[in-house]
């Protein structure tokens, strides 16, 4: 849940002091997040794709010599070949240790694999980043805890779990 800081307008002139924030709490709390420990089963898919370096879309890979050309219809940038991030992701899946049938494929980006290795008590840098340096972080891991987005099945967060 976010909270959002409320002015008021005071009478001693110009200053800005907060409202007193809402005491009640929500009854209809919907979670957007899980929070759970669990074993990364088995790694299914590692894969870099292409992002805009104007705008940070992915870019379709193309066979265009030297450059490839952003298909966001807004943009359009043609950029150099060589100058464009390679943007690595990872879908594995994850077995609930409270629940082993429930199994489930999530996505783990860049920060959440760098971060993953740093559980492991290893380390891995973003530039260090290849499909089977990938692999093997998930391979090494044992249990963790992780925070992933209900809908999108992405890792938010992970650390190790006790
Ligand atoms: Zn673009």
């Amino acid at each position: 849940m976010t909270h959002e800081m409320c002015f008021s307008t005071s009478d001693s002139g110009s200053s800005i002091q907060p409202a007193t924030p809402f005491e009640e709490v929500l009854s209809v709390a919907v979670a957007t997040t899980e929070n759970t420990c669990g074993e990364i089963v088995g790694v299914e898919k590692v894969t870099a794709c292409l992002s805009c370096r104007k705008c940070c879309e992915k870019i379709d890979a193309t066979d265009q010599p030297g450059f490839v050309e952003c298909t966001n219809s807004k943009c359009h940038f043609k950029q150099k070949l060589t100058l464009s991030k390679n943007e690595w992701y990872a879908q594995v899946l994850f077995e609930n240790q409270d629940n082993k049938c429930n199994l489930v494929n999530l996505t783990f980006f860049e920060d959440t694999i760098t971060k993953l290795a740093e559980v492991n008590g290893s380390s891995l840098a973003i530039d260090e980043l290849t499909q089977s340096s990938i692999e093997a972080v998930f391979y090494e891991s044992s249990n963790v805890l992780v925070t992933y987005d209900l809908r999108t099945k992405v890792v938010e967060r992970t650390e190790l779990a006790w």
